[in-house]
């Protein structure tokens, strides 16, 4: 293959043993199809074949009406064809800007968001993503980029210039036959504190997150004494898992270093002593706290680890549960730690996909019915994920269902007109906030959530989590008359 910007150049000829090598056009390397002026259409074309393979096999399998479980159908989307897609995606993700390319992904995510909602054939791709709760593939390919950029250290504009927590290399862990065994007891009570309690300095350690910032705290003890407290302070994208394994890890090097005698370290944090105590886990603060503990063995110090539990009233535990808190809340001091988690780097990186897909949803051609019940796709997608969307309240919130409207529109009826007026659409909305048909459990609907009932106000009803429920199983119920209705003609 050759790859070179020039237009005009001469193919090289290849010679090996008397036998011409061919040119080719593409390679495939490692399941990827690099092609020579770097498009990646072929390869793009080659994965949405076989997701669209899978979609064949699951179309036989889930219908509107019977068949698996969309929520089954959204396992195999997320578990199956979505890694399928996102396969090597920070290598392609320049190419998937191109119009050629966001089509077939589109063709792809379509078929399978419509079995995600159990919605018509005939709905929309914006319609169906936003009712399946999925965000557009083209997005995802840019998110798994990004993400994979991130946690190798390239800056990202969506965390600006905060540094990725990165793992500990393997190689700088110590060889297999220097692990140290870590073991931690874990204490219920005052009881079991006070009869495993023979050590010469108790440090309780502890993080907190608290009105959206973040602390940790050491408290040590001799005896019944509290001999000296640290405050340490973390930028307020950590989480109380950094913070405590933050606490645990100064703990670990007080005791190697500046305490002379046997200590007790306790947390109420399982999740970071079960870190610290596997050697496997490459965390930065597990494995520096792994080395303190293992400069102490080396001394022949004796340090024990506990697990305690948080809010039992245990003296120590609550001393570094406030101090935790204060520093969280009061502390001035430059971050002791500022290791930026991936979990925030994913949720930025959503945030700014979540926009941008809600400015393509906004401006988009279709989806119009479903616009009037979700206007904004950010705060669907919220309500979305609390919603069992089941195929009556898909037709409800894309128009595409058995309404003389629709079914007229697409030839399966004469005539568009409703039985209460033969020169009124019958439309989902004409249905909902109109028809004197459904008048009586309108009343009723309307008795209950207390609330205005036309076009304007649907988004609001849907918003408030009491009237969306009383709200959608009125709409369920006019579906199903009219369904029932226009299937007997
Ligand atoms: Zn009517």
């Amino acid at each position: 293959m050759v790859m070179t910007r020039k237009l005009k150049y001469d193919d090289p000829r290849l010679r090996m043993g008397g036998v011409d090598i061919a040119l080719s056009g593409e390679i495939k390397l490692l399941g990827l199809i690099i092609d020579q002026k770097l498009t990646f259409n072929a390869h793009v074309a080659s994965v949405c074949k076989r997701a669209v393979a899978f979609y064949h096999q699951l179309a036989r399998a889930a219908k509107v009406s019977w068949g698996l479980h969309p929520e089954v159908v959204r396992i195999i989307y997320i578990a199956v064809v979505e890694p399928v897609v996102l396969y090597a995606a920070s290598v392609w993700a320049p190419a998937v800007d191109k119009i050629g390319i966001r089509k077939q992904l589109n063709v792809v995510q379509r078929g399978f968001a419509q079995k995600l909602c159990r919605a018509y054939r005939t709905v929309s791709l914006n319609s169906a993503l936003l009712l399946a709760g999925i965000l557009p593939l083209n997005l995802r390919v840019r998110e798994a980029a990004t993400l994979y950029e991130a946690r190798k250290g390239v800056p990202q504009r969506e965390i600006g210039d905060r540094e990725v927590e990165r793992m500990s290399s393997a190689f700088c862990s110590p060889h297999p036959a220097g692990h140290i065994d870590l073991e931690f007891k874990c204490l219920m009570n005052q009881e079991q504190l006070v009869a495993n309690n023979d050590h010469d300095f108790n440090i309780y350690t502890d993080g907190s997150k608290i009105e959206g910032k973040v602390g940790a705290a050491l408290s040590i003890w001799s005896g019944a004494v509290e001999t000296k407290t640290l405050k340490l302070a973390l930028p307020a994208y950590c989480t109380v898992y950094q913070a405590e394994l933050l606490a645990i890890c100064r703990a670990a090097r007080m005791a190697a270093i500046n305490l002379a005698g046997s200590v007790g370290i306790y947390s109420d944090s399982l999740s970071a002593l079960q870190t610290l105590q596997n050697p496997k886990a490459l965390h930065p603060l597990a494995v520096e706290a792994r080395g303190f503990l293992r400069d102490a063995l080396i001394q022949n110090k004796r340090i024990s680890l506990f697990w305690i539990k948080a809010h039992a009233g245990l003296e120590g535990n609550e001393r570094a549960d406030h101090l935790a808190k204060e520093a969280a809340l009061k502390s001035k001091r430059k971050f002791d730690y500022d290791g930026c988690p991936v979990s925030f780097v994913k949720r930025s990186i959503r945030k700014r996909s979540l926009e941008e897909w809600n400015g393509r949803y906004r401006a988009g051609e279709t989806a119009g019915v479903t616009r009037i019940f979700f206007p904004d796709a950010v705060v669907a997608y919220r309500i979305i994920g609390k919603m069992d969307v089941d195929r009556i309240i898909t037709q409800v919130l894309t128009g595409h269902g058995g309404f003389s409207e629709y079914l007229h529109r697409f030839e399966l009826k004469e005539s568009p007109g409703c039985v209460c007026d033969e020169t009124v659409d019958e439309s989902i909305l004409h249905l909902l906030i109109d028809c004197p048909q459904h008048s009586r459990i309108r009343e009723d609907l309307l008795q209950q959530i207390q609330m205005e009932l036309c076009r304007g106000s649907i988004p609001a009803i849907l918003g408030n989590t009491k009237s969306r429920q009383i709200f959608l199983s009125f709409c369920s119920r006019v579906v199903r008359i009219v369904n029932e209705r226009n299937r007997a003609k």
